[in-house]
């Protein structure tokens, strides 16, 4: 449920990328009063236009630069893979005290790609928000995404302790449960909770998709056996998804060739006619699903009864990787 209206944390917010987690941000700070006004901006004319349409902020400008100019707080919301482009742009226009933060999926990379850009009377504070959906754009976002999920903070070592409680305190007015952690943590945490069942989604609609034709209609007719979970996550923004392949490539690797060898185990286990370690390992799985459902992380219906269901999983931070 929503919480009242909070007193401002920042004075302006400027957002840079309009998209699903940008849109959902603007529309929650709002909502929230969480800021006292918001300058958005985005790569392309056709989605400020949409933005300045859905009224998601009471200024559109046309440039990285001019939206951070009077800016207390500045979120860059756009694939990880761009982040370091626009700190380079930004970084001569910020305001003193300024924070700049981040939503990217991968948090190494950001520090690597944006620290270098942001002057020192400025402080970077990167942030992830673990809540998302499958679909992208200034329409798809909504204000409740961040209701009691996760927002992880990793402020890079020197970084100002009251600038992290403002950032923190903003999270929390939009409705998120706030940690920090240090990015390569993060990293390793998302690895295995986010980016592996994401890669794992995308290769197993792949495979059915290069199925011969006869075999995929069959795939598609009889997709509720477990497929078309698979198939929405596999929905996923391309772009995004290809960029947190591509920036987190030690963790993925590392989680990948784990799951690897658990995955020759249990063809073991078929090949074998093992059913008890087949038995055991799924009575260990059902056990993880109900605790997760037990801590309020998700239902037991099938969407959470979100708008749009959770493209990134809703699994809470395992307890013994999750910092004080
Ligand atoms: P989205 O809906 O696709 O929106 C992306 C935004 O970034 C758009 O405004 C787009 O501009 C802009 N953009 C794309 N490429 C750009 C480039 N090369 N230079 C400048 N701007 C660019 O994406 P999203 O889902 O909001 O994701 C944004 C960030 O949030 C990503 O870093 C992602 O890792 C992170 N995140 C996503 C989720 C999720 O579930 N989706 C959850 C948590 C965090 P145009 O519209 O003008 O093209």
């Amino acid at each position: 449920m929503p919480k009242g209206k909070a007193e401002p944390v920042f004075e302006r917010l400027a957002i840079i990328g309009v998209g699903l987690i940008g849109s959902s941000i603007a529309r929650a700070a709002r909502a929230r009063g969480a800021v006292r006004s918001i300058v958005a901006t985005a790569r392309s004319a056709s989605t400020r236009k949409r933005v300045a349409e859905l009224k998601l902020a009471d200024q559109v400008v046309e440039t990285n630069a001019e939206a951070v100019k009077d800016a207390d707080c500045v979120i860059v919301c756009v694939p990880v893979g761009a982040c370091g482009a626009i700190a380079a742009e930004i970084g001569p226009s910020l305001k003193k005290g300024a924070i700049v933060s981040d939503v990217g999926s991968v948090k190494g990379a950001i520090v690597r790609d944006m620290a270098p850009h942001i002057p020192k009377h400025a402080q970077l504070i990167p942030a992830h928000p673990v809540a998302g959906t499958e679909h992208s754009g200034p329409d798809a976002g909504f204000a409740e995404l961040f209701e009691n999920r996760w927002c992880i903070l990793t402020p890079p070592e020197g970084a100002e302790l009251k600038a992290v409680a403002r950032l923190k305190a903003f999270w929390e007015a939009l409705g998120a449960n706030v940690e920090a952690m240090d990015a390569a943590h993060h990293d390793l945490v998302l690895a295995i909770t986010s980016h592996l069942p994401h890669l794992i989604a995308y290769n197993i609609v792949g495979t059915a998709a290069d199925l011969e034709t006869g075999t995929r209609s069959e795939v598609i007719k009889f997709s509720a056996g477990g497929f078309r979970d698979f198939t929405r996550i596999a929905a996923s923004d391309p772009t995004m998804w290809r960029d947190v392949f591509l920036n987190n490539q030690e963790a993925v690797l590392e989680m990948l060739g784990r799951f690897n060898e658990d995955l020759a185990g249990l063809a073991r286990a078929i090949r074998n006619s093992d059913g008890q370690t087949l038995f055991d390992l799924f009575t260990r799985t059902r056990t993880i699903r109900r605790s997760i459902i037990e801590i309020g992380q998700e239902t037991a219906e099938a969407d959470f009864g979100r708008r749009h269901g959770s493209a990134e999983p809703e699994v809470p931070l395992p307890r013994p990787y999750a910092s004080d």
